[in-house]
């Protein structure tokens, strides 16, 4: 990628917290941007073009999850939202609303700095790459010919099953809301069906998880979804 400068919105009220991820992101090379604000936040957004924007959902004059909305129209950038835990529910709408993945307070320097690389890789593969194939430990999704290997052998998925492999390795290190999820594999109709989902995660995990009770790759988010860890 060269030597180009990655440059992050920080948007939060609380100056403190604001001067954290500041510092962090900064220590690493980053270039920060801040607003305290919703309003501020889409300026600067507009604006500045960030590369990926680090979002408080408690703002004075509003809500986060408005901003990603309004964000979303013209957008792709990655969010990666900050909540307090008493207000956990939110994160699922910010995330349903595209969030891309959060942090709850308090986080340490090491964990932000894992969650903007993830997001900054995520992207910059994502236009990089045509590649057919994805492989994480010993499985070997092929793309073209829609099968899946583990450990050279072949494994065989319903189209439900393979779907929501598929959907999910698409999204590497983050996370993915049971409704994003329910809606991707089966369609807008099943947007409330958690327990079906997770039926088809435990076959999932099964298959493709060498100790499906200790999974490594699909691993539960709790009460948010499921996250892909290559
Ligand atoms: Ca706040």
């Amino acid at each position: 990628m060269g030597e180009t400068v990655q440059r992050i919105l920080i948007v939060e009220d609380e100056s403190e917290i604001r001067r954290f991820v500041r510092m962090s992101l900064a220590a690493e090379g980053f270039e920060v941007i801040e607003a305290d604000s919703v309003q501020r936040g889409l300026i600067e957004a507009g604006t500045r073009r960030p590369d990926l924007v680090v979002l408080d959902l408690g703002l004075p004059d509003g809500d986060g999850v408005e901003l990603i909305r309004d964000l979303r129209a013209w957008s792709d950038m990655p969010v990666l939202v900050l909540s307090a835990r008493t207000t956990e529910s939110d994160k699922i709408g910010a995330l349903d609303a595209g969030a891309d993945d959060y942090l709850v307070k308090p986080f340490s320097a090491g964990e932000l700095l894992a969650r903007v690389r993830a997001q900054l890789r995520r992207r910059t593969r994502a236009v990089a790459d045509g590649s057919t194939s994805v492989e994480f430990g010993d499985v070997k999704i092929d793309l073209l010919h829609r099968s899946v290997e583990k450990a050279g052998q072949p494994v065989h998925l319903t189209p439900i099953q393979y779907r929501l492999l598929v959907h999910l390795a698409g999204y590497p290190n983050c996370v993915r809301t049971h409704r994003q999820l329910l809606h991707a594999v089966w369609g807008s109709s099943h947007g409330e069906d958690t327990p079906y989902l997770r039926v088809y995660m435990g076959q999932l995990r099964k298959k493709v998880e060498t100790d499906p009770s200790q999974p490594r790759h699909l691993l539960t988010e709790a009460g948010v979804g499921y996250r892909f860890v290559p």
